[in-house]
């Protein structure tokens, strides 16, 4: 039997809301207070003129990890959450016509590029393999345990992963991989999107981050009945149902700490003790607002941050066939894309992304219309002209899609909403609207990020995107698993 506890969690993202299902699943008494009104942090959704968009997430990876929060709970998983895998998960497009359509299956895929593009079948199916045996070697050690724990390093299976590191490309760019398995322009431009989905430069990021494809293609992309938002919603009801309590627009002010121990948390004029804390708070704001009379880890606050976006959320009074639920329309130059985002600036021809929940979900718009949610990655915010490059990208982007679809897409425009780096960070408390927290450009990044634990203050935990593993909605639930499992080590 372990000791049931009090637990006071801050924040009611996706990673607090997970752990607090774990938590209460395994009897202690939770408590969540969320500065905004709603729950889901980034993951939230809201409703204009009768289109419903999913305010940040749309691409959704493992979802087994959704599901084993409810059987943990004792609960059918479908019953609460369902969802379907994407036979296409992504709709590419060029300027110059070209068009790709990227099958789930890695054989359709592979005749498709074949078809499309003339590189031979044998290749993507190759680049695919080498994807799934990085991941396999990594992906335990890397993301599924704590790195600053001596257990996760003296077992078999993290002396394999060493002793196969030179094998990982841990010193070669993702796109230095890329150019050399695939050549094609077009292919490595669309196989080197996928450091997009952490935030990252494919000119920099180290070729293990090739291990996102094996998600995409082998585990599957997803999208949940009800839209992305259905899995705050039924996260958020289970936690319900197992007892935790809900505190919304209850802005935390301190993490009270005595003799190196976290006691409770400071909400106001009230203090409310616990016997640990966990903050699912951005870690920067965590240690400058809640902690701000301990001594910050500079080195890892000041690590550099992902990049963000800058997203319209357009409701289009028109179905356009060609479209799918992913789509991309890319830039003619990646490598000055990236330079851009790299110098703090936006480029002129910036990739631009949509997502239509409305192909799956057709009550997200009204009949004859689509819900685009249009993103372009932004550099996180560090002082820029907003205003004005919101103006000049909008112009660049109506451009850009109307050239394509061969549509003046500017009339159809029925409503607008916008959200940029400012507005990320004043809603979510994301340092600089970072969207992954830090930036994995670095070969070490994974151990520059912060810790889920901290060695020097007792019982305070940490979880979410700005922490290890990263950001992304499968890293957040593991940041989840990983501090329920540590407090469990600790009881
Ligand atoms: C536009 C956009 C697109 C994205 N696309 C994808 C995608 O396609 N796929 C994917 O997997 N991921 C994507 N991400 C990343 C993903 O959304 C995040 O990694 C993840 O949702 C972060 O969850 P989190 O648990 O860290 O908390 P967050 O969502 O950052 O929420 C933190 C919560 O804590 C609350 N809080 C902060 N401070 C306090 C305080 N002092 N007191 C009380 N509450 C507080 C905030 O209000 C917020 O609700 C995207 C993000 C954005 C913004």
């Amino acid at each position: 039997m372990i000791k049931k506890e009090r637990i006071g969690i801050v924040g009611a993202g996706i990673a607090g809301l997970a752990t607090a299902v774990r938590l209460a699943s395994r009897g202690h008494e939770v408590d969540v207070f969320e500065a905004n009104a709603y729950p889901g942090g980034k993951l939230s959704a809201f409703e204009l003129k009768g289109y419903r968009f999913d305010a940040g997430p749309s691409l959704f990876t493992m979802p087994a990890y959704v599901d084993e929060l409810f059987r943990l709970a004792g609960e059918a998983p479908e019953q609460h959450f369902q969802y379907r895998r994407l036979p296409i998960v992504c709709h590419y497009f060029w300027e110059d016509g070209t068009k790709l359509l990227a099958h789930a299956g890695i054989a359709e895929f592979a005749q498709e590029v074949e078809a499309q593009l003339g590189v031979p079948a044998a290749k993507v199916e190759a680049a695919l393999a080498e994807s799934e045996r990085k991941h396999d070697l990594s992906g335990k050690i890397f993301l599924n345990k704590s790195l600053h724990r001596l257990s996760t390093w003296t077992n078999w299976e993290a002396l394999r992963a060493m002793i196969r590191i030179p094998t990982l490309d841990l010193f070669t760019s993702m796109n230095a991989v890329n150019e050399k398995q695939l050549q094609h322009p077009k292919l490595v431009q669309l196989f080197n999107r996928f450091a997009t989905y952490n935030g990252s430069n494919p000119y920099k990021v180290p070729g293990l981050l090739n291990i996102i494809p094996y998600f995409e293609h082998k585990v599957g992309a997803y999208l949940p009945k009800g839209g992305m938002h259905a899995i705050t919603q039924s996260i958020f009801e289970l936690a319900q149902r197992r007892g935790v309590r809900f505190h919304f627009e209850h802005p935390v002010d301190r993490i009270l700490v005595e003799n190196k121990r976290a006691v409770g948390l400071e909400i106001g004029e009230q203090r409310h003790a616990f016997d640990r804390v966990i903050s699912n708070m951005d870690v920067f704001f965590t240690y400058k607002k809640l902690l701000a009379d301990q001594a910050p880890p500079e080195r890892t606050l000041r690590q550099p941050k992902s990049t963000s976006a800058l997203i319209f959320y357009w409701g289009i009074e028109q179905q356009f066939e060609q479209l799918g639920l992913h789509n991309i329309f890319f830039s003619n130059d990646y490598r000055d894309e990236f330079a851009h985002l790299e110098r703090g600036s936006v480029s002129e021809d910036q990739t631009i992304y949509i997502d239509i929940t409305q192909k799956y979900e057709a009550e997200d718009a009204p009949p004859g219309c689509e819900n685009w949610f249009t993103m372009v990655n932004v550099p996180h915010h560090s002082g820029q002209d907003w205003d004005a490059l919101i103006d000049r990208t909008r112009r660049q982007v109506i451009a850009k899609v109307s050239r394509i679809l061969h549509r003046d897409i500017r009339p159809l425009i029925a409503c607008e909403e916008i959200l940029d780096p400012r507005s990320i960070e004043r809603k979510t408390s994301s340092h600089l609207g970072a969207l992954y927290g830090t930036s994995s450009n670095k070969r070490m990044a994974a151990f520059l990020r912060h810790a889920n634990f901290k060695r020097n203050i007792q019982h305070l935990y940490f979880c979410g995107g700005s922490v290890h593993p990263g950001g992304g909605i499968p890293l957040c639930l593991l940041s989840a698993k990983i501090v329920d499992e540590l407090i469990h080590e600790n009881l």
